[in-house]
């Protein structure tokens, strides 16, 4: 129990893909990411973002665009991931709408000066520290919430005042047509841009100089992004995955629990970067949990999942190879048949799985659920903590001395207690990583902050000059200073 689950993202170092050059397939030459990015710049030093009304403006044309379009997103994420629409609805259009009417309604007091008290040495004087944007923000963005991860970020950019590109993924090609299509006949076209493409346009947009990054990805591509980061000294935020843990403890109500493990597992077919990736138990919890997922999956999905409305699809035949070989760790014991044709994997439990096997050796990113005997809070606590700071952790227990422990020793990006992924909906919690799992955070008022510089200012006044700080440093001065302190 005690070796420790290296709990990298599910995109091996060795399947980045080299860049090739970018061509603009309506051309045929080499887009010009360059005088796209200074462009938008000079839109940011118009200052024509800095008012609180434009920052409505665009954010009220934003939310309009998906409410207008709402059935043709829906029908893009169903042809992506066969993402069913009111899934699709509650996950990705109402959660950036959400955002939107969160940043709209408290927008103009976040951007309000916020006073701090000047010390007795300074007066007369006021300080205080004034948000301001920081100007052209790169959105890179993944495939398995594409809307959701391309716009909400936007969103938190445009109320902290700034011009954006938003690079969706290429890997939900149908979305991020959409979003092309669209985004600049609602936004404004001279602060905003999307860039369609892969491997090749994101390099080469990588080279531009922004004012900050936001990449939400798996962190193999999250490191070549900080690196080219670098070289400008651009400040990123990296939205990355890891292996979430779900302890489940014996006290708890094992039915509830099992319903909300296997919500938040198979939804979006178990490509969500904060579904439960593994259960930590004891031998009898698990026997009792089994048939409760069992059951649960039948009431959410029927008895063939793969006719059921409500179930997602694999995003390709990649990552569709990639689980499809997890499979063969531990014993299925719910589940287990997939179809390759049409990208299916049925809601798998794996049992029997130890610390070494491959299913534990990288984010699973699908839906399949093993779990991992350990006999006590302890020993699951040492498991998470031999391996990589997860983005997501959970506990089932009514034991509250347990509760403390758990978040007292466990460090993960968000932390939730009988129930999983919930606390994403709440629009004042941030979201982001730690370690492995990520750097920065955005959402609600720390989407704000992520996006803004925090400058300190400060006001004196011309008289008095008082000479204390000034040399000749006398004696005197020295005392009368220390006790001024
Ligand atoms: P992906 O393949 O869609 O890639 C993300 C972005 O990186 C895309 O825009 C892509 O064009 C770009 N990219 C890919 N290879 C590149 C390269 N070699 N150089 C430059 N840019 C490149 O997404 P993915 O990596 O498969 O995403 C899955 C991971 O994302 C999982 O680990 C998941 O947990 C994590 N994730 C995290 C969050 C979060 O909010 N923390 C949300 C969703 C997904």
């Amino acid at each position: 129990m005690n070796q420790p689950a290296t709990q990298s993202d599910p995109t091996p170092k060795a399947q980045v893909e080299t860049p090739t050059a970018p061509v603009d397939t309506a051309t045929g030459t080499a887009p010009d990411y360059h005088a796209l990015v200074e462009r938008l710049r000079t839109s940011f030093l118009s200052d024509r973002t800095r008012s609180a009304d434009w920052r409505d403006e665009q954010l009220a044309a934003l939310k309009r665009m998906l409410v207008e379009h709402e059935s043709d997103f829906l029908d893009a994420l169903g042809e992506d991931l066969g993402k069913p629409a009111l899934e699709g609805w509650i996950t990705e259009l109402s959660y950036v709408t959400g955002e939107i009417d969160h940043y709209r309604k408290h927008l103009e007091r976040w951007m309000r000066p916020r006073k701090v008290s000047t010390p007795v040495f300074a007066q007369p004087g006021k300080s205080w520290v004034q948000a301001e944007p920081l100007g052209v923000v790169l959105v890179m963005s993944a495939w398995n919430y594409p809307l959701q991860i391309a716009l909400a970020p936007l969103a938190a950019a445009i109320a902290a005042g700034n011009c954006a590109v938003v690079k969706p993924s290429e890997l939900a090609p149908a979305t991020s047509a959409l979003i092309a299509r669209h985004l600049t006949d609602y936004l404004d076209p001279a602060s905003f841009a999307v860039v369609e493409g892969a491997v090749a346009e994101s390099t080469a947009l990588l080279r531009e100089r922004f004012d900050h990054i936001i990449y939400t990805g798996g962190g193999a591509v999250g490191r070549i992004v900080m690196t080219a980061a670098a070289k400008h000294l651009t400040p990123v935020t990296l939205e990355l995955g890891g292996k979430s843990p779900c302890i489940v403890l014996p006290d708890t109500d094992l039915e509830i629990a099992a319903r909300r493990i296997a919500w938040g597992r198979y939804m979006n077919a178990g490509q969500t970067c904060v579904a439960p990736d593994y259960v930590l138990t004891d031998a009898e919890t698990e026997q009792k949990l089994l048939p409760l997922i069992a059951e649960s999956l039948e009431r959410m999905f029927g008895k063939d999942p793969q006719a059921s409305d409500s179930y997602g699809r694999i995003v390709n035949h990649r990552h569709f190879d990639r689980l499809a070989g997890l499979l063969n760790s531990g014993t299925v014991a719910i589940g287990g048949r997939t179809d390759r044709d049409d990208r299916y994997i049925e809601p798998t439990v794996l049992t029997g799985v130890t610390p070494d096997q491959p299913v534990m050796q990288e984010e699973i990113f699908g839906p399949i659920l093993p779990i991992l005997r350990t006999d006590s809070l302890e020993a699951a606590i040492e498991h998470i903590r031999g391996g990589d700071k997860p983005l997501a952790a959970y506990l089932f227990t009514r034991d509250e001395a347990a509760q403390e422990r758990f978040l007292a020793a466990v460090s993960a990006g968000s932390v939730c207690l009988n129930d999983v992924i919930m606390f994403s909906a709440v629009p004042e919690l941030p979201f982001g990583g730690v370690g492995e799992s990520g750097m920065g955070a955005y959402k609600g008022e720390r989407g704000f902050l992520n996006f803004s510089h925090g400058k300190a200012v400060m006001k004196r006044s011309l008289w008095p000059d008082i000479a204390l700080r000034y040399a000749p440093y006398t004696r005197s001065k020295f005392s009368l200073l220390r006790k001024l302190r």
